[in-house]
This record gives C-alpha cells, structure tokens and sequence, in this order.
C-alpha cells in the first residue's frame, strides 16, 4: 500500500490550498472529502485584503476574477449617522476585497490542488483514523461505494471544518471556547446596485448588516443579530430579514426596487473555539483549527494564511530539516501570533455594544479626509500595517486637522 507524505481530510478553504502547496513542494498528498465537487456550502464569501492577496501569490487570483466576481475597490461604513466610504489600497490593478460564491471559489481551490498534484477523492467520507501505538499514521473511510479503506500517510491533517471529526477522534485539546454570541440570515438580490462592500451597524437595535455584489450579477445582503434574539427571528424570517434592513434606510430602498433570487440561509451555529492544531501525526487548519464568528469575515483569510503555514511546517519536518513536532509547535506558534489579536477583537465585535466615543470621534474627523479613511480601511482590511495607523502620533495628526463643520 502507498504511504502518502501527507492525508488532508477536507477540501474546501483550508484543505485545499494545504493540498496544493505541499504537491507543488513535490509531495505526495491524497485530499479527501466527503463532498463532491462543485458543490457549495453555506457561508458567507467575503474575502479581505489579505485573502485576496494569498489568491494573488498563489495565482488563482485572475481564475477567480474571471468567473465574473466584481471586485470590490470600495467601502462603505455607516452606524446610522452618515456613510463614511474609502477605497482602502488593493494590489495594483485589483480589488481589496472580493465575495466569490463558495461553489466557485472552492472549485478553483480543489483544482489548483488536483492541478499541483494532489490525488483527489470526492465522496469519500472518513470515519475513523489509523494508529500506531499513540501516533496517528492513516485514515479509514469509505469510498463512494461503501467500501471500507484505509490510507496511510506521514501526516494527516483535519481541514475538515468547525466540527472536525479528526479534532474528536484526536482529542485536540481545546485552549479556548466561547459559545455563539451571534446569528446570521442572508439571500441574493439582483438588481440591487452596491458601492462595492456596504456595512451598517445598528448598536442599539444590536443588528449588523453586510451587503457585498457576487457572481451573476447578484448582490448578497445578510444581517447578523445577537443571539439572544435569534428565536424571535427565526420565527418570522422575512420580517425579521428586512426589520433588520429597513435601518439601513439607503440600503432599504435599493432593496425594495430589487428581486430576491435565493431563499433565505441562516445560521446560529456560529461557536469560538480554538484548538491546539497538532500531535503526534496530526495537525489541523483552517476552523478545524480554530473557528470565530464570522462579524469580521476571517474565516476565509485564516484559513489561506494558515495552510500557508501549516505547508511550510510539514514541508521542514518531511524534508528533514526539523523534527515534526517542533516543526508543528512553530506553526502554532506562528498561527496564534496572526490569529488571537483578531479572535479576541472578533469576540469584542460579537457584543454588538455601542462603539467607543474615542472611534466615534475619529470616524468623524474622517469625513471629508479621503488619504486617511483610505487608510483607515486598509489597517482594518490589513493592506495597511494596523499599529502604524492606530500609532498614537497618527491618530492625534487627523484629529487635529479634522474639518470643523
Ligand atoms: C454563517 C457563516 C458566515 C461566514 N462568513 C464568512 C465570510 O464572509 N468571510 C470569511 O472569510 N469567512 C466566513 N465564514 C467562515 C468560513 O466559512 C470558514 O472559516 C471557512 O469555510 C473555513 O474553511 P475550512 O476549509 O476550514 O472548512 P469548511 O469550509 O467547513 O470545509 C470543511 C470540509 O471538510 C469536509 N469534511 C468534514 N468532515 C469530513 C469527513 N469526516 N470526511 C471527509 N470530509 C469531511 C466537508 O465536507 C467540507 O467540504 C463564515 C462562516 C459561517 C458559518
């Protein structure tokens, strides 16, 4: 039987691009899920500066352009008071942020891997994991047939999402968990225009609103509220839906001269966890890994970051240049370096409280100053360093030359 250098187990966000990475490094990766693809799943597709950057480096980012996703080069943010819009910087020539729907996005990631290399397997569902004494060497599935296999590997890793069996069956220890703060409804519209990426924040009514144009000429409209208020929603999704909406009263308008394409998607399934991401010949990424509400659009970005790093430890432990387990430790280490800032911001986020007077302030000594709301996006979206702009010296700068009107 062949022993792959590596077994991904999921091939979406995280697996995939793992996938592809290591083949490209010249390994040998068998990527397996339990989905066929194309096949969508559903999330919200909001892709941040640094997302669209990975796709860039990775040159995927042109294949997801061409399927006819806008690219959004704007924002625009209001809390019910006036909207502030900037176009945070991109790469040159493309957007900073973009909203592939995942059935798209998630066939290109699964091609770049079949594409580098990676054996591919659709359908395949893993049940269980092989061991040698304590250390995990394979998985057991079944194939689309129902019959049993098992393969071996020098590592597997768990891309396989929030409720990742391989996390279970290794019993990763969980280092940090917050139970769901939030909840999510969203559908398409067409013929609704959008200024590229739209957010409003409602504090007091606790409703947060994201409108992003998609694929086929579509624009997703989606609402999160806290979740103390997520049965009273769901009881009447439609009212609750455009309730939300009608705050966003420019939004509204748009809204009520469009066409609802889909039905409504929503979710309360929106847990904060974190795992430690590996043992003795396993690792996990992507929400296997960690997983955080979805308030800030992270998912999506932390998961191309984390396969990034997650190919680099495999790749120095398979090349010999480090131990596995120091290998995997450094991953971590790195992980929770780019990740906790913004897991504990997102949990911040979560509170949906009113925001501090201090941003109130400065959002306002924004307006009219297009150079620094640019910015401002771009430390939030990450295209900008975040402690250069938040530096005290820059903050006090705009604030002394804000417009007096
Ligand atoms: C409501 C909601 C909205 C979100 N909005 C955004 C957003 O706007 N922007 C953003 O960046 N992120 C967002 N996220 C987060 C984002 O969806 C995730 O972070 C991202 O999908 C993580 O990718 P992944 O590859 O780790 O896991 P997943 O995308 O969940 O993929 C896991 C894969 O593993 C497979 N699998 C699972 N178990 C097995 C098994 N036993 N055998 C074989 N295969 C298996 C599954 O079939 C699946 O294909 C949102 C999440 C939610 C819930």
């Amino acid at each position: 039987m062949p022993i792959y250098d590596a077994i991904i187990v999921g091939a979406r966000c995280a697996g995939s691009p793992t996938a592809m990475l290591l083949a490209r490094k010249g390994y040998q990766v068998l990527l397996v899920d339990r989905a066929t693809f194309p096949s969508d799943i559903f999330r919200l597709h909001i892709i941040g500066g640094s997302g669209v950057r990975k796709l860039a480096e990775w040159g995927l980012l042109d294949r997801v352009l061409a399927t006819n996703c806008p690219p959004m080069h704007r924002i625009t943010v209001t809390f019910g008071d006036f909207p502030l819009g900037g176009r945070p910087p991109g790469l040159s020539d493309s957007p900073f942020s973009l909203a592939p729907r995942r059935v798209v996005l998630d066939q290109i990631l699964v091609q770049a891997a079949v594409e580098a290399g990676a054996e591919l397997r659709e359908g395949y569902p893993v049940d269980d994991l092989l061991w040698d004494d304590r250390r995990v060497v394979g998985i057991k599935a079944r194939t689309t047939t129902g019959t049993a296999v098992t393969e071996r590997a020098r590592i597997v890793v768990g891309a396989d999402g929030v409720h990742s069996l391989v996390a279970r069956l290794v019993q990763a220890p969980v280092l940090r968990e917050v139970p769901p703060q939030t909840f999510g409804y969203w559908t398409y519209w067409s013929e609704v225009p959008l200024d590229g990426l739209e957010l409003a924040y409602f504090p007091e009514q606790r409703r947060f609103i994201v409108a992003a144009p998609t694929n086929d000429g579509l624009s997703l409209i989606a609402t999160q509220g806290a979740i103390a208020d997520f049965h009273a929603f769901r009881a009447d999704i439609p009212a609750g839906y455009h309730g939300a909406i009608s705050l966003a009263t420019d939004l509204a308008e748009r809204v009520a001269g469009g066409r609802q394409a889909e039905r409504f998607r929503g979710s309360a399934d929106l847990p904060n966890v974190v795992r430690r991401p590996y043992g003795p010949g396993w690792a996990l990424v992507g929400d296997a890994g960690y997983h955080q509400d979805p308030i800030l659009a992270q998912g999506i970005l932390d998961a191309f970051r984390d396969a990034d790093l997650l190919a680099n430890a495999i790749d120095q432990s398979l090349a010999g240049r480090l131990p596995l387990d120091a290998a995997l430790a450094d991953y971590e280490r790195r992980r929770d370096e780019a990740g906790m800032p913004v897991f504990e911001r997102t949990l911040q986020e979560t509170r949906l409280e009113p925001f501090p007077p201090d941003l109130l302030r400065l959002r306002a000594a924004l307006r009219g100053n297009q150079a620094d709301t640019d910015r401002f996006y771009s430390a939030i979206f990450g295209t900008v360093p975040p402690e250069e702009f938040w530096a005290p010296d820059n903050i006090a700068r705009i604030l002394a030359t804000a417009r007096l009107d």
